[in-house]
């Protein structure tokens, strides 16, 4: 096996110029592979499970060129970059004022519970202060 480079989105992971992609400190993952002939692992961050394009990570990692150098399809990098931004945006989304959890709402249901003795939903016909 030759070189390998930490993957900047998953730290905890690891892919070579081939589109091998491995734990850092433990074996390969297996690849799936959809009827599309797209090549894909699934990837951990904090607790949560993504599935990944192999394309997409070696093209982050070793740049355009790298997926067709491991034989694969290059990635449409300016759709990936397009979705990653809304996904962005939709993370930084509202936060409850009290607690910092993600809400449609000024506070979370049950900040507003604490707060009001009811929840988000019953209060949402009133103004938050920072909503004017
Ligand atoms: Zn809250």
């Amino acid at each position: 096996m030759g070189e390998f480079r930490v993957l900047n989105e998953f730290p905890g992971y690891e892919i070579s110029r081939a589109g091998e992609v491995r734990r850092i400190g433990g074996g390969l993952l297996g690849v799936r592979v959809r009827s599309s002939g797209m090549r894909w692992v699934q990837l951990s961050n904090s607790g949560k499970t993504t599935s990944r394009n192999i394309s997409v990570l070696l093209v982050d990692a070793y740049g355009s060129g790298a997926a067709s150098a491991a034989g694969l399809k290059e990635p449409d990098m300016v759709r990936v970059r397009r979705a990653r931004g809304r996904q962005g945006r939709a993370r930084s989304g509202r936060v409850c004022h009290d607690c910092g959890r993600p809400t449609a709402n000024y506070r979370c249901e049950s900040c507003w519970r604490g707060v009001r003795g009811y929840g988000a939903s019953a209060a949402s016909d009133f103004a938050s202060p920072f909503d004017i």
